[in-house]
C-alpha cells in the first residue's frame, strides 16, 4: 500500500523532531533529566486541588485571583503580571507577538531546548550565540548581535543546562547597549535556588520599571514543585505584557493550577525549606563531582552540568545502567537535576567511575 497523502505543513516546521520528553524512570529509577521537584505536593496542594472549582466550569480567563496575589507579593498591581500554563507559552507568546519572517531572535547556546524552537515557529530567525567561557551567557557578543530586524534578546539566568547565573552589573551593562524597542525576556525559572549574591533578580530589582521592555519571567513548575499543573508567570509593564495577553490561546490556566499555585504562595516558607535542601544537596554534587575531576560550572538551579562532550552519550549509557534517567546534550554534556536524598550517592558513584575514561 502507498503511503497516504498528509496535509501540507511549513517545511520548516515539518523538518522539526516533534517534542520528546525526558525518558520517564522505571520504578526503582531516579529520574533526573526534567530539574522537577523531587518532594511530594504538600497537603495543603492536595486538598486545593479537591476543592478546585467545579471541572464543568471554565477558569477565570485572567487568572486574576493569582494575579493579584503574586502582585502583592512581588509589590506591583495585577495588571503587571501575566500568568499562563506555564512560562515556555510565555515564551511562545511573547515571541509570536513580537518576531515574524525577516526578524531575529537572540539567544545564548547552549541554553534552554525550547529556545530555537521559538523563532521557528513564528517564522523569524533564531540568532543563537554561544556560551562564553565558564558556561556563562556572553552578553557582549549578544548585544553586538542585535540588528535592526532584532525583536526578542532571551536571558536564561541561572542557564540552563549549564547553570551559572548573570550578574546585576552584566546584566545592567547589557540593558544599557539594547536598544529600548527590543524586548528583552528575563527568564529566572530557577531563581528561587540561586545563591550567588551578585545574581541578577529582576523582581527585587524591579528591572522593567527603569526598562519596560524588559519582561521577568517565572514559574511554579520548579521551586514550587507544580510542574504537573502547568502554571507561570510575567512580571512586567502592562502594555508590555498586553503582547502576550493578546497571542495568549484563552482559559488555558485551570482553577485547580490557579488555587494550587496561591496556595503554594500560603506555604512559600515551607517551600524555600525545600528549596534549601535542594541547594545544600546541589553543593554536595558540585563539591563531589569537582574532586573527582569534573569541571562543572558554577552551579545555580537545582541541577548540575557534566562537560562530557564527545563522550556524552556513553556516559550517559552509565548513568542508565545505574538507575539513573540524565538529560544528554549529543556532543555537548549532561545535565543532571538534584533529586532525591539518595540520588546523591549513586549519581557520584556513578559520574567517579567514568571521569577517568573521558577523552579530554
Ligand atoms: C523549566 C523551564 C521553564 C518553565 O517551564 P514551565 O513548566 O513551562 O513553567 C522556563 N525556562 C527554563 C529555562 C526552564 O528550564
Amino acid at each position: 500500500m502507498s503511503d497516504p497523502i498528509l496535509p501540507r505543513i511549513r517545511p520548516e516546521i515539518a523538518a522539526l523532531p516533534p517534542y520528546r520528553q525526558g525518558k520517564q524512570a522505571g520504578a526503582d529509577a531516579f529520574k533526573l533529566s526534567s530539574n522537577e521537584n523531587p518532594f511530594d505536593p504538600l497537603p495543603q496542594v492536595a486538598e486545593a486541588l479537591a476543592a478546585a472549582t467545579p471541572v464543568n466550569r471554565y477558569p477565570d480567563a485572567t487568572a486574576g485571583a493569582l494575579r493579584e496575589r503574586l502582585g502583592e507579593r512581588h509589590g506591583v498591581g495585577p495588571d503587571a503580571v501575566h500568568v499562563a500554563s506555564g512560562s515556555v507559552s510565555i515564551l511562545y507568546q511573547f515571541v509570536s507577538a513580537a518576531a515574524t519572517v525577516g526578524d531575529e531572535v537572540i539567544y545564548a547556546w547552549r541554553s534552554f531546548e525550547a529556545y530555537p524552537g521559538l523563532p521557528l515557529v513564528s517564522g523569524a530567525t533564531g540568532v543563537p550565540v554561544p556560551l562564553a567561557s565558564g558556561a556563562r551567557h556572553d552578553l557582549d557578543v549578544m548585544a553586538a548581535a542585535v540588528t535592526d530586524r532584532t525583536r526578542v534578546i532571551i536571558v536564561c539566568t541561572p542557564n540552563n543546562p549549564t547553570g551559572p547565573v548573570v550578574t546585576s552589573a552584566e546584566f545592567a551593562a547589557f540593558l544599557a547597549k539594547v536598544p529600548q524597542d527590543v524586548l528583552v525576556l528575563l527568564d529566572e525559572a530557577y531563581a528561587e535556588f540561586v545563591t550567588a549574591p551578585d545574581a541578577v533578580d529582576g523582581l527585587a530589582e524591579r528591572v522593567y520599571e527603569d526598562h519596560p521592555n524588559v519582561v521577568v519571567l517565572r514559574t511554579f513548575s520548579k521551586a514550587y514543585g507544580l510542574a504537573g499543573l502547568r502554571v507561570g508567570y510575567a512580571i512586567g509593564n502592562p502594555r508590555v505584557l498586553d503582547a502576550a495577553r493578546t497571542t495568549a490561546i484563552p482559559l488555558s490556566v485551570t482553577s485547580a493550577a490557579e488555587r494550587a499555585a496561591i496556595v503554594s504562595l500560603d506555604a512559600e516558607d515551607e517551600l524555600r525549606a525545600r528549596v534549601d535542601v535542594i541547594v545544600e544537596r546541589r553543593a554536595v554534587l558540585v563539591d563531589g563531582l569537582r574532586a573527582q575531576g569534573w569541571d562543572v560550572p558554577d552551579a545555580q538551579g537545582n541541577f548540575v552540568w557534566l562537560p562530557t562532550g564527545a563522550d556524552t552519550m556513553s556516559v550517559a549509557a552509565v548513568f542508565d545502567e545505574a538507575g539513573l534517567i540524565v538529560r544528554p546534550f549529543d556532543g555537548d554534556g549532561i545535565r543532571i537535576s538534584v533529586g532525591e536524598h539518595e540520588s546523591v550517592e549513586k549519581v557520584l558513584r556513578a559520574a567517579e567511575s567514568v571521569v577517568r575514561t573521558l577523552h579530554r
